[in-house]
């Protein structure tokens, strides 16, 4: 993976000394797919670029470092601990609503060396109804968990006025971005333009829909999962 990684990491103008922990955690988690439902992705060398460099291509979309990051539906820790291990500064919380992943996740972030990483089993739409969480960080991450509608309300409550809510998402994903528009604004944000990127060492393009928190997110939001799936904003 390190012949991958490190001109991965210099094309997308980062340090490469993550290079070594980035290659355990592929290691890691296919060793785990074995186990438990943790990616489709079953290639070393795509693990390196759609679940590494994929996500380290975050880090051009704000600035991070020092940064309070919540990643919503981390899954097996995309892209939240990919980032954590580049910029290693970024105090990261972890979030999924299945156990397994997180507990799996506790005992891996110390073992890759990444440190102080808070890792949450709970829901993103109840969590962000208590006083500690509500708009507690400078930028919350999510990637491949909901349609931007549905994600903006589990996110954007998180999110400090001032601060960022990164979404992940295809480079053909304009319509998803314009139905969201509304909600966006609902919710107390502001669309920014989108950070755009080619994965390296693919044709993959992606981009990061980014939206400023410029309001406070009314306290009405977010509803309960069923709402918010059956009538998005
Ligand atoms: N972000 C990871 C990635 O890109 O590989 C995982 C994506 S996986 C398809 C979606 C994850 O979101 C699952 O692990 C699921 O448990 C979690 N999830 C879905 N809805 C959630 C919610 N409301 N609150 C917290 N986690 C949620």
């Amino acid at each position: 993976m390190q012949s991958i990684l490190i001109p991965g990491l210099t094309a997308l103008g980062l340090n490469t000394a993550a290079a070594p922990a980035l290659e355990r955690y592929g290691q890691r988690l296919l060793e785990q797919n074995q186990v438990m439902n943790l990616t489709a992705i079953t290639e070393p060398e795509q693990v390196a670029r759609l679940h590494m460099l994929d996500c380290a291509a975050v880090l051009g979309a704000a600035e991070f470092a020092e940064k309070a990051v919540l990643d919503v539906g981390t899954g097996a820790g995309f892209p939240g601990l990919v980032l954590k291990l580049c910029e290693p500064s970024i105090r990261l919380t972890l979030l999924d609503s299945l156990a397994k992943r997180v507990n799996w996740l506790e005992a891996l972030a110390p073992e890759l060396g990444a440190e102080g990483v808070r890792c949450i089993h709970g829901r993103a739409e109840e969590l962000s109804l208590q006083p500690d969480w509500r708009e507690g960080f400078d930028i919350v991450t999510s990637r491949a968990v909901a349609d931007l509608r549905v994600l903006c309300e589990l996110c954007l409550p998180f999110v400090k006025v001032g601060g960022m809510f990164l979404a992940m998402k295809a480079e053909d994903s304009n319509e998803e971005v314009n139905a969201a528009n509304r909600a966006v604004s609902i919710l107390g944000g502001r669309l920014l333009p989108a950070w755009r990127y080619t994965v390296p060492g693919t044709n993959v393009a992606r981009k990061v829909i980014r939206i400023e928190k410029v309001q406070a997110t009314p306290v009405r939001y977010p509803r309960r999962f069923s709402k918010i799936r059956k009538t998005p904003l």
